[in-house]
């Protein structure tokens, strides 16, 4: 077994000390396995709250030492080996209902982007069928100001909901949002839990056939069914990450079970048994050949969380 890839347990018994829930606590949950790279170790306790007010009983209930952070889809998340302590609230079909009123459109921070542009399809609203092209959650979606094809989450978001570390709900307007490329202001610990979105009267077969087209531009230029965290850098102002990339010399570059991918170059892929500090060690490197052939300083897009595996790599 990749020395690298030696899963940590954590000791049982943190459950004892979280408050009652509706929602199941499941400890030393396989974490890297729900995310899109399938691998990486295991949290001390994942929590599927059952609906909002679950989750705010969670957050009022929860003793401050004990740390949390969220998980989506984990379409943009790679878990390191050595595991995550403290709490992983996964927002998952519990909270994802959407409802489109007029032109407005309310979604569970747990909604797929692809079913919150399905439903602006059948309702025939357009401006939101980016989202189709976009493998997460509206949560993900909203900390990661997630964007394709010329618009972001921020260009159709009017408001939006969240959840603090001490269990009080947030109405937020777009501008306490504070979006930014890839990034959003509001508070590292707070929990998003609905956003309202706004579209436009379209014309349903013109919103269909550009749904098509996002999925046929997405087949030719990205990898399809890998596992993957897509973009691994963000873009540094004014150039393309993939380019810098493929000038250092990286497109195929391999590390233990980890490659840069042929087809996009922004994008490492899990090619077999990869362990996390496979994936982290390649990214490590595209920055190191980056930095010596242009100088510039590649930015992770990808979040990573957790601890290394028996103290090896990580950043
Ligand atoms: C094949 C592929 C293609 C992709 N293409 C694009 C693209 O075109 N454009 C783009 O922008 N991204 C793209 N991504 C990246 C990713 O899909 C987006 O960043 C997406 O918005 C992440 O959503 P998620 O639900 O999977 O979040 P996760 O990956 O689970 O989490 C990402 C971050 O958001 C936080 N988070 C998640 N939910 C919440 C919540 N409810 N409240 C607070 N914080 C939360 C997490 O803690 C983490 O910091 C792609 C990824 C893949 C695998």
């Amino acid at each position: 077994m990749n020395q690298n890839a030696m899963k940590k347990s954590f000791d049982d018994g943190l459950t004892s000390r979280l408050p009652p829930v509706r929602g199941v606590y499941s400890e030393n949950a396989a974490l890297g396995e729900k995310t899109w790279f399938r691998t990486g170790g295991t949290v001390e306790v994942l929590f599927d709250p059952a609906d909002k007010e679950d989750l705010i009983t969670f957050l009022k209930g929860k003793p401050s030492d004990v740390p949390h952070t969220v998980l989506g889809l984990g379409s943009n998340i790679l878990v390191r080996d050595g595991g995550v302590p403290g709490v992983v609230i996964r927002m998952g079909t519990a909270i994802s209902e959407i409802e489109v009123t007029g032109t407005q459109i309310r979604a569970g921070a747990g909604a797929f982007d692809y079913n919150v542009a399905m439903a602006c399809f059948k309702a025939s609203l357009t401006g939101l069928e980016f989202l189709s092209g976009i493998p997460g959650t509206i949560g993900g979606a909203l900390r990661m100001n997630a964007g394709a094809f010329g618009r972001e989450i921020k260009d159709i978001t009017t408001a939006a909901e969240a959840v603090d570390e001490t269990g009080t709900l947030h109405h937020l307007n777009i501008n306490d949002l504070v979006f930014d490329y890839r990034s959003c202001g509001v508070p590292k610990g707070w929990v998003f839990t609905a956003a309202t979105m706004e579209g436009e009267p379209g014309d349903i077969s013109e919103i269909g056939k550009r749904m098509a087209d996002i999925q046929t531009a997405r087949n030719e230029d990205q990898p399809r069914g890998t596992r993957t965290g897509g973009s691994t850098f963000v873009n540094p102002p004014g150039k393309k990450a993939w380019q810098l990339i493929d000038d250092a010399g990286c497109r195929g570059l391999k590390k233990g079970g980890a490659m840069v991918s042929e087809k996009h170059c922004n994008f490492l892929i899990n090619i077999g048994d990869a362990s996390a500090a496979d994936i982290e060690q390649l990214g490590e490197e595209i920055r190191e050949r980056v930095r010596a052939s242009s100088g510039i300083e590649l930015e992770w897009e990808i979040r990573r969380m957790g601890l290394p595996a028996n103290g090896e790599t990580g950043a």
